[in-house]
Formats: structure tokens, C-alpha cells, sequence
């Protein structure tokens, strides 16, 4: 068992001032019970915290870290960056730049930058409706688009982690023009165009939802999806905030395909830095002002320093890095399954590319309802056991497992060692 006093301390006097005690709620380990380890700083594929623990990060900051911690091109980029100013309110070169990044990897012909992933969302919808004229939205449940008001229905991890089958302080009104359908379901979808074809602004998914576990489209899933869309004049918006440049150096789209006519982006575009965006087929985007009327804006939106995160990341993210995800990957997903059926704990490994999560449960997972009959208590004993060992996995079991390319034979191998272990106590809490 480590020493985590230094932690409790932080959390003590973190809960006098910050509800919870944390910025984001599934960083409290509500889920899995304990004290949250304040981090101190991380290197590679290593976390350290207050009290000078060391462990292997299965999270990468819930995904933008690809290239590992502290990398030294990012390290550098944003140290040379700061030394020139922190913000102008004014353009600047890196915006371009990471702009013609973001444009050459994706469909998007044009993007604007924005701060986080729920600002790329929210202002995507924004822009849907104010293209079509119309109001009435389409989102899956399990599928998180960051916390929008009128996405808070049924939005899959931070949310399905706590229990909220909703949230107080989003109004009726509010989530009256969101439509939510199980997500999978084509003749849910058949039907709801053929009901509300002529009111439905876009449908917004998740690439690959990944925030309710990982629950991959069923074939041809997407596709219907563009196809429905297009043939009732609607938008798709795909989501990539998690997937974008992760599962590929063009995100999900780089393995699919199927282009959304407006796609939003964050975590790895940013390299740690709060840097999101959201794009499409220019026609669309000029609807944003000042070229069009759907008003949308950003004191700090494309802030120097998160450019040159981003683009000092993407600039890294080399075929070989993408190569040494995909191969982390695969076998810290077969050693985690391989350590549970040792065990006889009941578990069920989904992937979609190099992402991929652990249900506690029998039998595939295909929607929301699936994710949520999980052994909930074997999680948080194999999370802990994990923990205790130097491995930190993600503190819900409805989370991607997150790797990155500095996850090294040394870190692997420490993965290996741990589980096991992790494996009989959850067999144990069952
Ligand atoms: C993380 C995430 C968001 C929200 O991004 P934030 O930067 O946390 O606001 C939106 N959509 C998806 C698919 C995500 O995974």
C-alpha cells in the first residue's frame, strides 16, 4: 500500500474550496472509492504524485498526450512560445499553421479554433441550426459531447458514472429540440426522420463512442447515418474530440472514412494545451461571423501557446508513433483479458481501432443500456489493486483505456506485472 497522505491533505483542503475537491468530476474516484492522487508532475508514460508515488498512466490526461508526457519538442515549443507573450487578442502565424494542419488530415475544409471540446460541440450545433433554420437535434445515448445544456441527455461516462439520469440547471426547454436514440438502432433512426425529418437541424455522434466504453458503429452504422441525413436535409456532425488525430493521424475518419459535414476536435490537437475546433465543408463555415451571421467567439481561441502544443504534437506524431499505439494497445488489452479469464471474472474486451475499453460484463455491448450492467464493485477492487501496484487506470470502468507512444517495454511490462493482481481482487470483490 503507498503513502498518500500528501494527497489527503490536498483533497482536505481541495473539498473547503472546489466542490468535490476537484475541476472535473470523474477525476474524484466517486466510482471506485479512495482518494484521488494529486499529480505532481509526469514524464513519459509516468505519473508522479504529491507524495512521490510513481505509476503508469493508462489515462494521458483522457487522451491528448500521444507523444507521452513532458515530450521535449511540445516542452520546448511552448516554452519558446511563452517567452514571445501569452496572448494578443490579435492573429497569429501558429493559428494558420494549425489550421492547414487540421484542414490536410481531415475533411474539414475550413476550422475555427476554440478552447475545449464542449465549446467545439456546442458552437457546431450552433452553426447547424443556423444553417438549416431549424431546430431540433439528434444525439445517441452513451454519446458525450462535452457538457452543452442541450447534450446533457443521457451523455454516457462523468454523468453515467454518477447516476444523474439527468442534471438540474438544464432546462425542458432546453433539451425539448434534443432527440435521444439508443444508439446502434437504424430503425430508431428510420423512424424518427420519417417523424421529425423536416425540423432535424443535424444528428450529432460520436465517431466511435468511446465515453460509454467503447461501442463500435455496427457496419455501415455511419454511413446510413450520413446517407440519412443528407437525404432529409440535415447535418451530420461527427465528434472526433476523443478519436481525432488518436485512432489515426486523421482520426476515425482515417480508418472509416465516412466524412461528417461538420467534424469537432480537441484533446490530442491541443498537446495538453486547452486548444479544440470544429470544421466542415467551407459553405457551412462561412455561415460563422464575420463572413456569415451565426455569431461565435473566443478571447482566448487559438491562444498562442496551444497552438504550438498542438502543432509541435501533430507535427510529432509520426507513422511510427501511431504504429507504437497501435501495438500498446493490443497488448495491454489481450494481458488484461488474459489476467481476468485467469481469474474467472466476467469481462468483455471492445476495440475500434487502438482504442479500446473493458466492460465488467458478459456478452457484447452494442448501446448504453448494455454499458450499464456492469459489476461496478469488481471494477473498483481491480482499479485499487491496480493502483496499489503502480498502475493507474481510468477511475470508471465506462472509460477508454488511454496509451500512448511512450508507453516502452520497461511500462509495459509493469502493466503485465499488475494486472494479474488487479485481476484476483476483483475476482475476490465479486
Ligand atoms: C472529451 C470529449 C468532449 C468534451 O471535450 P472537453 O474538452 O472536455 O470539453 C466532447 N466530445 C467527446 C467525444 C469527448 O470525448
Amino acid at each position: 500500500m503507498s503513502d498518500f497522505q500528501d494527497s489527503q491533505r490536498l483533497f482536505e483542503r481541495a473539498n473547503r474550496v472546489v466542490p468535490g475537491g476537484v475541476n472535473s468530476p470523474v477525476r474524484a474516484f466517486r466510482a471506485v472509492g479512495g482518494t484521488p492522487r494529486f499529480i505532481a508532475s509526469a514524464k513519459g508514460p509516468y505519473l508522479t504524485d504529491a507524495d512521490g508515488n510513481e505509476y503508469v498512466d493508462l489515462i494521458c490526461s483522457w487522451g491528448p498526450m500521444i507523444l507521452g508526457h513532458a515530450h521535449p519538442a511540445v516542452v520546448e515549443a511552448v516554452q519558446e512560445a511563452a517567452a514571445h507573450g501569452t496572448s494578443y487578442g490579435a492573429p497569429t502565424r501558429g493559428e494558420v499553421d494549425l489550421a492547414e494542419e487540421l484542414v490536410g488530415r481531415t475533411p474539414a475544409e475550413k476550422v475555427r479554433l476554440v478552447n475545449s471540446g464542449t465549446e467545439a460541440t456546442m458552437s457546431a450545433i450552433r452553426l447547424a441550426r443556423g444553417f438549416t433554420g431549424r431546430s431540433k437535434i439528434v444525439k445517441f445515448a452513451g454519446c458525450y459531447h462535452g457538457h452543452v445544456d442541450s447534450l446533457l441527455a443521457a451523455a454516457g461516462s462523468g454523468v453515467a458514472t454518477l447516476a444523474l439520469p439527468d442534471t438540474p440547471g438544464v432546462t425542458g426547454a432546453t433539451t425539448a429540440d434534443t432527440i435521444v436514440l439508443p444508439y446502434n438502432d437504424v430503425v430508431a433512426l428510420e423512424e424518427t426522420f420519417t417523424r421529425h425529418g423536416e425540423d432535424i437541424a443535424c444528428v450529432i455522434t460520436e465517431a466511435v463512442p468511446c465515453n460509454m466504453g467503447v461501442v463500435p458503429p455496427t457496419r455501415d452504422f455511419n454511413a446510413l447515418l450520413r446517407a440519412l441525413c443528407h437525404s432529409n436535409g440535415a447535418l451530420l456532425i461527427m465528434d472526433e474530440v476523443l478519436t481525432g488525430f488518436r485512432a489515426s493521424r486523421s482520426g476515425w475518419y482515417g480508418i472509416e472514412g465516412v466524412p461528417g459535414d461538420l467534424t469537432t476536435f480537441g484533446k490530442v490537437m491541443g498537446g495538453g494545451l486547452p486548444a479544440a475546433a470544429f470544421g466542415g465543408r467551407a459553405d457551412i463555415m462561412d455561415h460563422l461571423a464575420p463572413s456569415g451571421p451565426v455569431y461565435q467567439a473566443g478571447t482566448l481561441s487559438g491562444n498562442p501557446l496551444a497552438t504550438a502544443a498542438g502543432l509541435a504534437t501533430l507535427r510529432n506524431a509520426t507513422p511510427e508513433v501511431y504504429a507504437a499505439i497501435d501495438r500498446a494497445a493490443a497488448l495491454v488489452a489481450q494481458t488484461a483479458t488474459e489476467a481476468l479469464a485467469k481469474e474467472g471474472v466476467p469481462h468483455r474486451l471492445q476495440t475500434a481501432g487502438n482504442l479500446f475499453s473493458i466492460f465488467f460484463a458478459d456478452g457484447a455491448v452494442e448501446d448504453f443500456e448494455g454499458a450499464q450492467r456492469q459489476d461496478t464493485k469488481a471494477y473498483a477492487a481491480f482499479f485499487h489493486a491496480a493502483l496499489d501496484r503502480g498502475v493507474y487506470l481510468p477511475p470508471s470502468s465506462y472509460e477508454v483505456w488511454f496509451l500512448s507512444a511512450a508507453h516502452d517495454d520497461a511500462a509495459l511490462e509493469r502493466i503485465a506485472d499488475a494486472l494479474p493482481y488487479a485481476a484476483r481482487a476483483a475476482a475476490e470483490a465479486r
